[in-house]
């Protein structure tokens, strides 16, 4: 829909709505959905969202003004899309269902400064986007009701990519946020942890019933926040080779570290190994959840030093 919008201009105060909700009420959207016909696909991830309160709280927390850039991934019918409107100063919006476009087309009329596209955004070159949608803005956020089904690959692709982002602002399952900003030592603390925390800093902004959706999901859901780091959490000479060892040392969790990273090192040098971690101050015998980001540093830097990984980039 419409030709990349260039300029940025500034964020309108007209609402889409006729009788001053906004669509995210029950009402409007029960009757957007109405009138184009719609059925939800749950193949789709499609819960969309009708509680205000749940989006000012994204809102809030994206800090958004007239110079920024957001990028949405999963309009659907526009409820939070037109809250990012009054909020920003650029708005892209990526929507892999087709139906939801001329739907979308209608319902952001009033908002010019909103560019909806239809594209999956795993497949989508977001360096390009951010080239053709965002430039001129002071800086970008990607705030989203994302669709459950992907968001890990969706997370990882925003990280991975090095975008010029500010934060990342996203509702996502209960369960996932509270991962992504788990401690060592609990049972939560993963490599989903370690990969979000290596370059943003986690904030749980709210938990959400399943009655702020409709239709609810059959899980519990919550908005968190992700602010990225000037400079990644610990220095490492090689983030592909750190991002492995970890991966290989959560490869079973009931497993030792020591066990675990002996995939790598193999396991004739299984007691080098050992000194290897002791030398590092990292017990052979304690598991991957209770290490810090640090130690998986230490350890990585180690390994590496004696020749005893070889990753493949
Ligand atoms: N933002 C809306 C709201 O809050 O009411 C809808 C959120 S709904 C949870 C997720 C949306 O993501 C749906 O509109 C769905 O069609 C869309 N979607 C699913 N997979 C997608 C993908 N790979 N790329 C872009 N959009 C996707």
């Amino acid at each position: 829909m419409g030709k990349p919008n260039t300029s940025n201009r500034k964020p309108s105060n007209r609402s889409a709505n006729h009788d001053g909700d906004g669509i995210a009420s029950s009402s409007r959207t029960k009757e957007i959905i109405r009138k184009h016909h719609f059925t939800f696909k749950k193949s789709l991830g499609q819960n969309f969202l009708i509680d205000h309160s749940v989006l000012d709280q994204i809102i809030a927390a994206a800090e958004l003004d007239s110079t920024s850039g957001a990028l949405e991934v999963g309009p659907g019918i526009g409820a939070l899309t037109e809250k990012l409107a009054e909020a920003a100063g650029k708005v892209a919006a990526l929507e892999i269902d087709r139906r939801l476009i001329p739907i979308l087309s209608e319902v952001m009329e009033p908002h010019p400064h909103v560019n909806v596209i239809l594209a999956d955004v795993l497949k989508t070159d977001l360096k390009q986007l951010w080239a053709e949608q965002f430039t001129g803005c002071s800086k970008v956020s990607v705030v989203a009701n994302l669709p459950y089904y992907v968001t890990t690959p969706i997370i990882m692709k925003l990280l991975e990519e090095q975008l010029p982002l500010e934060n990342i602002v996203v509702m996502v399952q209960r369960e996932v946020a509270e991962r992504m900003a788990a401690s060592p030592g609990g049972k939560q603390f993963g490599s989903l942890s370690i990969a979000v925390q290596y370059y943003c800093e986690p904030e749980l902004v709210c938990v959400v019933p399943g009655g702020a959706f409709i239709p609810p999901p059959n899980v519990e859901s919550a908005v968190i926040k992700l602010k990225r780091r000037q400079k990644p959490a610990v220095d490492v000479t090689d983030e592909a080779k750190f991002f492995h060892v970890v991966q290989t040392a959560f490869s079973q969790r009931r497993k030792t570290l020591a066990n675990n990273l002996s995939a790598l090192s193999g396991k004739d040098r299984k007691g080098e190994l050992s000194e290897l971690l002791i030398a590092c101050e990292v017990q052979p015998e304690r598991r991957a959840e209770t290490l810090s980001l640090q130690e998986f540093a230490r350890v990585t830097e180690a390994l590496e030093a004696k020749g005893m990984l070889n990753v493949s980039h």
